[in-house]
Parts: C-alpha cells; sequence; structure tokens
C-alpha cells in the first residue's frame, strides 16, 4: 500500500487527538478543488523537518508531521483522497507554526501549502450548524468590525469587573458544560483596567528631530488587550524621531482568516488595509504583532492572481517591518537608561519562522545596560498558542505549552519577552497555571520603553 494510503487509514485514536467540534465534519466529498496545480513539488520526502514539528513530537505519528501532511495534501489535490473526516483533522491538527519551513532543506513554503488545504476544506466540508453560525458570526461579523470587536471586548471587562467571572468561577458553572469552558475561561487575561488603546486616526510627533515618519497598524486583539503595548510602541517610536501615523481605516490583518482557510473574507479585509495605507506617504507600515506582520507582509501571495491588486499588496507588504527590525535597523538608535532584569526571550513562530526575525529582538534587549539576556533551550519551538488553536485544540495545545513552561522554568527569568500578543496570553495562563508567578510576560517593545523612561 502506498505511503499516502497508509497515512489516511491510520485511525484518530490512535494520535490521541480528539474530535473538535471547531472541525468536526458532516460528510466527505470525494471532488478535489477544481483548476488547482501541483502545490507540493518541492518536498523531497527526507523527514528533515520531522523534529521540528511539536505535533510530530507530541503525537509521533506521520500523519501529523510536515511530510505526512504534504503527503495528504497532495493525495487531496490529485483526486486521490477525498476531504474526509481524517483529512480534515490532520491538517485541522497543525498549527501553523512554520517551524518546518526552517527545518526544510528544499524550499517546501508550508505554510501557504497549509492554509491553502484549509481553503479547500473551507469549500467542500460541511460543519455542523452551531459551528457554521459561530464561525461566520467571529470570522466574518466580529473581526472585520471594529464596533462589534471592540463591543465583544467591552463585556468580557464588564464580566471580569462586575464580579461575575468571580462568582462563575467559585460555583464552578463552566465545570458543567461540556468540553473545555472552564479552562478556556481561565486563558483570559485580566482586562479590567486595560483601556489604554490607540486612538485610530491620531497623529503622534517625533520627540526631537524628525528623522523618519511610519504608519502603526495596531492590531485588533493587540489594540483591545495590550493597548499599552501599542503605546509604549509609539513612545520608543516617538524616542527614535519617528512622526507615528495611525491611519484611520485600517483593520484586523486577516491572519486569523487566512491560517482558518477564509480566503475570500481575509482578502476582502487585506484589501481595506492596502486602500488605508495606500496614500500614507510613510517608509515603513509598523507591526508589533508578529502573527499579524507575517501575514501583512504575505499580502502579496494573497492577492498574486489579482490583476487590480497584485502589484499594490506587493508594495504594501514591502514596507511592513516588525518593530524590532525596525529598530535595530536604524543606524542609532536612544540610549535607553538601565534596568536591572533578567530576561528570557522566546521567538513568536511567525517571526522567526516566517519574517526570518531572530537577531533583533535580542540586539534591543542586549541594548538596555543592566539587563541579562539568557536564553531559553528551544526558543524557536512553538509555544501552543496559534491563533485559535489552544481554543480548538486545547488538549494538545497544553501539552505542547508544559514544554515551553518547563523550558522557562530552568530560565529562572525575571521576566519572558515575546512579540506576539497570542503567544503572550497562552505563556502567562502556562506560567498562572504552574505557579511561576515570579516571571512576567512582556513585549521586548515594552522593556525598551520601560528603561526610556528610567532615564527621564
Ligand atoms: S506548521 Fe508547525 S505544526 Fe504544522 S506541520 Fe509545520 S511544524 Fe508541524
Ligand atoms: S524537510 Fe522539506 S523536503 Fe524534507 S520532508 Fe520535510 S517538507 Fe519535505
Amino acid at each position: 500500500m502506498r505511503l499516502w494510503k497508509r497515512i489516511a487509514s491510520k485511525k484518530r485514536v490512535a494520535s490521541g487527538i480528539r474530535q473538535d467540534p471547531m472541525t468536526s465534519v458532516h460528510k466527505s466529498l470525494t471532488a478535489p478543488m477544481p483548476g488547482r496545480a501541483d502545490l507540493t513539488p518541492e518536498c523531497i520526502h527526507c523527514g528533515l523537518c520531522l523534529q521540528a514539528c511539536p505535533t510530530y513530537v507530541e503525537l509521533g505519528k506521520e500523519a501529523d508531521s510536515p511530510r505526512g501532511r504534504i503527503y495528504l495534501m497532495r493525495a487531496q489535490q490529485r483526486g486521490v483522497i477525498p476531504v474526509s473526516r481524517s483529512f480534515v483533522q490532520h491538517i485541522s491538527a497543525c498549527l501553523d507554526c512554520r517551524g518546518c519551513e526552517s527545518a526544510c532543506p528544499s524550499g517546501v513554503p508550508y505554510g501557504e501549502l497549509v492554509e491553502k488545504a484549509r481553503e479547500v476544506i473551507e469549500h467542500n466540508a460541511r460543519r455542523p450548524f452551531l459551528v457554521r453560525v459561530f464561525r461566520n458570526f467571529v470570522f466574518g461579523r466580529v473581526f472585520p468590525s471594529h464596533r462589534l470587536l471592540r463591543l465583544s471586548f467591552d463585556l468580557l471587562r464588564l464580566y471580569q469587573a462586575s464580579g461575575l467571572q468571580m462568582l462563575v468561577r467559585a460555583l464552578g458553572i463552566l465545570k458543567l458544560i461540556p468540553g473545555h469552558l472552564s479552562e478556556l475561561e481561565q486563558l483570559l487575561p485580566d482586562i479590567r483596567q486595560k483601556r489604554h488603546h490607540v486612538e485610530l486616526g491620531s497623529v503622534h510627533p517625533a520627540e526631537g528631530e524628525r528623522k523618519h515618519r511610519v504608519a502603526l497598524l495596531t492590531g485588533c486583539v493587540m489594540n483591545e488587550i495590550f493597548g499599552d503595548i501599542n503605546q509604549a510602541t509609539i513612545r520608543v517610536l516617538q524616542r527614535n524621531g519617528c512622526d507615528v501615523i495611525v491611519p484611520a481605516a485600517q483593520g484586523c490583518c486577516a491572519a486569523l482568516h487566512c491560517h482558518a482557510g477564509i480566503i475570500d473574507t481575509a482578502r476582502e479585509m487585506a484589501r481595506k488595509n492596502i486602500l488605508a495605507l495606500e496614500d500614507a506617504e510613510v517608509e515603513a507600515i509598523i507591526s508589533n504583532a508578529s502573527g499579524c506582520g507575517a501575514k501583512l507582509r504575505e499580502y502579496g501571495t494573497l492577492f498574486e492572481h489579482d490583476p487590480q491588486f497584485a502589484a499594490r499588496a506587493k508594495a504594501f507588504s514591502a514596507k511592513v517591518k516588525d518593530i524590532a527590525s525596525f529598530l535595530d535597523e536604524l543606524p542609532r538608535i536612544a540610549r535607553p537608561g538601565e534596568l536591572k532584569l533578567r530576561v528570557a526571550y522566546d521567538d513568536p513562530c511567525h517571526l522567526l519562522h516566517a519574517m526570518k526575525v531572530s537577531k533583533s529582538p535580542r540586539n534591543l534587549l542586549r541594548s538596555i545596560p543592566g539587563l541579562e539576556l539568557v536564553e531559553l533551550a528551544t526558543p524557536e519551538r512553538c509555544c501552543g498558542s496559534a491563533g485559535i488553536y489552544n481554543i480548538t485544540h486545547y488538549e494538545l495545545s497544553m501539552r505542547i505549552l508544559q514544554r515551553k513552561i518547563d523550558d522557562i522554568r530552568t530560565a529562572n527569568a525575571d521576566v519572558l519577552a515575546t512579540g506576539n500578543p497570542g503567544c503572550m496570553m497562552h505563556i502567562a495562563y502556562g506560567l498562572r497555571r504552574e505557579g511561576l508567578t515570579h516571571t512576567r510576560v512582556m513585549h521586548p517593545v515594552e522593556l525598551l520603553d520601560q528603561a526610556y523612561r528610567s532615564r527621564l
């Protein structure tokens, strides 16, 4: 029997992944997406990516490895296997962390492949009615709308600030509901006091001589949950001679939509960002959330077959910079004050594996006098957050998180620095769960901002 058949026929029970309501399908279709070229010619099946893959390391199954998933994708594209329940589960269990891309000697664009496979699933698999309604509402209504997104976070703030959260936890109400709702509720960061979002449409002049003009994309979750990080980003840019504009018409970057295969909505949202920035006359578009930054840099791929937007999307992506790279590439950055802290840095997957940025955040942290930078044993390994993976695949996500927390425990740092809001929330949850409350989770730009403020 050929390898793909063996892979496709493995029972899920053996892999330890439970069926998940967010990704379950009602029926299998045999028709592959029409008109698709072979997307996987580069894979030479060498297997060098296997140990870089968190799901393979946890589950030990070929079908949950990059190579195995590529076999499945190829078989599906050629119409040899259907978009079956098993196909959906193996593709959905991928974190889209892209650790395999860094390990691959053949340059297989795995992230692009898995997102295309998820688009195939989105078009061919029928999900349960309630899951469809929920997904349509969240992806189609909430994320594209600032108003609904803010309302959602205001409701969450009210839930926490009113004491309802305490009551729900004390009574253990969520434990009565099947699934992991009780654990998922614990993932929520405390946002009672956080109302520091950056106003869209605002302009922030450089301190002293103006040397650069940049735009900040605030992110959707970042601005609502970690608005103080956006504020810190603006202060740091101002301190380094940047006028910072925050375009009013910007929206969510659509990374979550692409990871979920909801590509048509993703394109609509990306178009909005391209139009919002097109006439801004800035030398760089700054992102401080690496999951967003990586997607913003890939708008070119998203529009490669759109004659109207292909060139405009490429021009947009070429200007996108992660805050750490932008600052590190300046001829000189303003001198920070002293911070006596032991800091461990964890590479966010999309910053490292998609944007290929690893030195810049470390350089910035090392530039702070008094700060001791320590390396984790495996900073390149995903923490298990991966967008909404910790919701859709809670148990596996927690197994992956546990390795990260053990790594952080060994580093015994005052601060764990990382540059992506999802990772920050997920790791903070893991630290709370393990009682490692002496280690705070911070964005590198927050530390730099704190160091600048310590000189005031
Ligand atoms: S993206 Fe991450 S989880 Fe998915 S196959 Fe690659 S290494 Fe494994
Ligand atoms: S490392 Fe690259 S070429 Fe080798 S099996 Fe993995 S994806 Fe294929």
